[in-house]
């Protein structure tokens, strides 16, 4: 069944919706622009934009982030966030990428965020969704089940000894040549 067409919302609800954005990606630790757009973007609720430099990086979510938040059986602005976040934390801390074991570079950037992402939140369920997340994406990719869990678990400690919070306000010294730098996250995310 398609979606009903979107309701407008008051300029209150938008500042409210802005303000919420604003303050859940500062406590996900997101650095740059979060930024409210009142449309349905068919891309799962958020999406991930890289610049040259963090500070400058966007993150926005559209009206389905809120959408799903309403619905218990669904992702909530939190979880969304928090996946957006991981998709930032992946660009920028080139340590966490550079050192992730080899067996992980079969592993798509999706899974990881969705991983990033559970570490990130504080709510058991927002935990749980995430995980599962990555689980059903794995699933999709062919991996088998024992060894995608075997990979999350392996990600926990490298999370804390990778990301100590440094790298994000420099430049990312992979350069142009990784050819991402630019592009930002495209790619519709947890749909
Ligand atoms: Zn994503």
């Amino acid at each position: 069944m398609p979606p009903l067409p979107l309701e407008p919302i008051t300029a209150a609800e938008q500042r409210a919706r802005q303000h919420g954005v604003a303050q859940i990606a500062r406590l996900l630790g997101f650095v740059g622009r979060a930024e409210y757009r009142h449309i349905r973007s068919q891309a799962g609720g958020a999406q991930f934009g890289l610049a040259d430099v963090a500070e400058e990086d966007v993150l926005i979510v559209y009206a389905e982030a809120f959408e799903r938040d309403a619905d218990p059986d669904d992702f909530s602005l939190e979880a969304i966030v928090a996946h957006e976040r991981g998709h930032q934390l992946l660009a920028r801390h080139p340590r966490l990428s550079r050192n992730l074991p080899v067996a992980w570079s079969e592993v798509s950037e999706e899974i990881v965020a969705s991983l990033l992402g559970s570490l990130l939140v504080q709510n058991e369920k927002d935990q749980q969704e995430l995980l599962l997340k990555a689980l059903f994406e794995a699933d999709k990719h062919g991996m088998e089940p024992d060894r995608a869990t075997l990979f999350i678990m392996e990600l926990r400690p490298f999370w804390r000894e990778c990301y100590d919070g440094t790298d994000e306000a420099e430049h990312d010294s992979r350069g142009s040549s990784h050819g991402v730098q630019d592009a930002g996250c495209q790619a519709p995310c947890l749909v």
